[in-house]
């Protein structure tokens, strides 16, 4: 077959286009719909099959439910969490929304846990204080048992569907539809029926998850492979702070599957193979609370001193019997499940083997506070794309900075989600026909598909698993919680030959209908542009800061590098450049850097 004229593209016409069902586009579609706008959710899986629905631990707030709290205090966390990489007017932004955002998901139904006084159950968790860090450990992490995620996505499927927002589900997203006004639109192609489709519409907004599936081991669905990261460089737009990608400290040993810092925040702690509380060295105060990226790195050196637990004594032990069955039964009961699933062990009973495992993409689509995709031309005035919007972990607006608080990203989608269904809405005044589009605007789409059809043919070059592992390996080993010079150059080098690999891959499977194995291939490219500059910018960034820590610049040097990496992919290879952190928030002092303890 054959698509030579758009008689064989379906047209679909709405005005706003959201790629993506996690809670950051559903939540987004919702504010949108409500307003009486038609609204088309574009999603690869089924809805609630995204990755929000395997969120455990919840989402933060200063509600002061159970000890007295303050945005403000929130906000110091995050911009310090950040290792000074945030940009302070979108933290505060995000920090003085939590309280009413959250108040709204408990009005739209999430069923979160309960205090005795009937008030939203509130956990302890990572790099949270009070009184800007004088004042000992915050509460302030809003959770559903340890199934938040799945309580927040349910809840706001339902209200999409009684809002009427149209769901494309199954299909997926292949390019953006851009001149020189912005955005129009997005091809995508239905994977059941191999059809494809153009989706003409007044806004774009891109919701699509992060990019976890870069690396070897990681906690992050198969799905999370940065679609929306590619389709943005691909229309030669930057992506933002790609280097900085999160290893959360307790993954499931050599798997991956995720065991929530809650189990630290309802009192678990860690152990080394001496049986020691090593925590209590590397953070004299929060101890087995400090930020993910100090936890990860102290049992990163754990286990280079030997004191990894099992027969390669490569990981350690997450101690959580002392809390009694029936507290773990009634906070913890998903993470009893997964420990005994993936681990085989009763967490009433024994600890559970954990390793640091990457876990979430802080960098992204660059966008202001506002959610606009922003860009630079050369010249340092930041410009807005009209049309296009990126929320949620595809983007990088930047709260999270070098590192991501826990309980921040929960918060961060339903923040911005409703703040960018605001901006549309406003945009949408402005911007009130559909533009006419260029008669070939969908062959590059098609052309991107087919060629892989026409792969089938070939009996030579290797085949797209293959590729994809090689990719993952690579940047295990090379990108990992501890990154030097010459292990960064190398894996520089593999990873630009991989991707020439790529270009020679070939599929086997010829079917057009629900062809998996090409899902994986279009995946695999995506993932391939984003390994590309994620490497790039690493090996650039001299320094350590939040997740990108190096063993050859162990400090954080804020002259030279308190700012954002911009990276693009032209003719000649990646193309790096560099923006401003914005230091200045909306209404508050500026909190200036300072040496991160906990
Ligand atoms: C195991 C785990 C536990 C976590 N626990 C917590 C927690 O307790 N608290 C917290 O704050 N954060 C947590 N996080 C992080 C948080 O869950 C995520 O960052 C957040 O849910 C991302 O939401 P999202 O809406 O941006 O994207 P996602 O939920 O990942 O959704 C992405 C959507 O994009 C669609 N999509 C992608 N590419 C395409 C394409 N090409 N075409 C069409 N559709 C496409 C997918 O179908 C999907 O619907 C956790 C993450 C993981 C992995």
């Amino acid at each position: 077959m054959t698509y030579l004229s758009t008689d064989n593209v379906e047209n679909h016409f709405h005005d706003v286009v959201i790629i993506g069902s996690g809670g950051a586009g559903m939540r987004c579609a919702l504010q949108l719909a409500d307003a009486g706008h038609r609204v088309a959710i574009v999603t690869k899986v089924l809805p609630t099959r995204s990755h929000t629905v395997a969120a455990q631990g919840g989402i933060n707030a200063s509600l002061g439910n159970v000890l007295s709290d303050h945005w403000h205090w929130h906000m110091y966390d995050t911009v310090k969490g950040s290792d000074y990489l945030g940009d302070q007017d979108a933290i505060e932004y995000m920090c003085r929304a939590a309280p009413r955002i959250v108040r709204e998901l408990e009005h739209q139904g999430v069923t979160f846990s309960r205090l005795e006084n009937g008030t939203i159950y509130q956990r302890a968790f990572g790099g949270q204080s009070r009184e800007f860090g004088e004042g000992g450990q915050a509460l302030r992490t809003c959770a559903a048992a340890d199934r938040t995620g799945h309580a927040i996505l349910h809840t706001l499927y339902q209200q999409n569907l009684r809002a009427g927002t149209h769901f494309y589900q199954e299909f997926f997203a292949l390019d953006l539809i851009t001149d020189q006004d912005g955005c129009h639109g997005v091809m995508a192609w239905d994977i059941a029926n191999g059809t494809y489709h153009l989706f003409q519409a007044k806004a774009v907004i891109l919701a699509t998850g992060g990019a976890g599936r870069v690396f070897k081991t990681t906690t992050n669905a198969h799905i999370c492979t940065g679609d929306g990261g590619a389709l943005v460089l691909d229309a030669g737009l930057p992506v933002e702070d790609m280097e900085f990608f999160q290893f959360h400290p307790t993954g499931i040993a050599d798997i991956g599957p995720l065991i929530t810092e809650g189990v630290r925040g309802e009192g678990g702690y860690l152990l080394n193979a001496e049986g020691e509380r090593f925590m209590e060295r590397y953070a004299p105060t929060a101890k087995d609370l400090a930020s993910r990226d100090v936890v990860s790195r102290a049992i990163a050196l754990e286990i280079r001193a030997g004191r990894g637990c099992g027969p390669n004594k490569d990981y350690v032990l997450l101690k959580l019997d002392h809390l009694g069955e029936e507290l773990i039964m009634k906070r913890l009961p998903n993470i009893h499940e997964l420990a005994l699933r993936f681990a085989g062990v009763d967490c009433t009973k024994e600890p559970i083997p954990v390793q640091p495992t990457m876990h979430y993409t802080m960098g992204g689509i660059p966008t202001n506070y506002h959610t606009e995709v922003v860009y630079t031309d050369g010249d340092d005035t930041e410009k807005v794309c009209g049309g296009l919007y990126a929320i949620g972990e595809a983007a990088c607006v930047s709260v999270h900075g070098a590192n991501r608080l826990g309980g921040n990203s929960l918060l961060e989608i339903v923040v911005f989600g409703h703040a960018c269904g605001e901006r549309v809405n406003a945009f949408l005044k402005q911007r009130r026909y559909h533009p006419p589009l260029d008669k070939d605007c969908w062959k590059k789409a098609v052309a991107r598909v087919e060629k892989w059809f026409h792969s089938t043919d070939r009996e030579d070059g290797p085949r797209v698993s293959d590729v994809r592992k090689r990719m993952q390996t690579i940047m295990q080993d090379h990108f990992s919680v501890y990154r030097t010079e010459d292990v960064m150059r190398e894996g520089v080098e593999q990873i630009e030959a991989v991707a020439k690999e790529l270009k020679q891959a070939r599929m086997d499977d010829a079917c057009r209908l629900f062809n998996t194995e090409l899902v994986e291939a279009l995946e695999l490219e995506n993932l391939m542009g984003l390994a590309r500059v994620t490497a790039a910018g690493a090996l650039a960034r001299t320094e350590s800061r939040g997740a990108h820590a190096r063993d050859d610049y162990p400090d954080r040097d804020d002259q030279l590098w308190q700012k954002h990496t911009l990276a693009k992919i032209g003719e000649s290879g990646v193309e790096l450049d560099y923006k401003p952190v914005r230091t200045q928030p909306m209404t508050v002092a500026s909190f200036p850097p300072k040496k991160r303890v906990y």
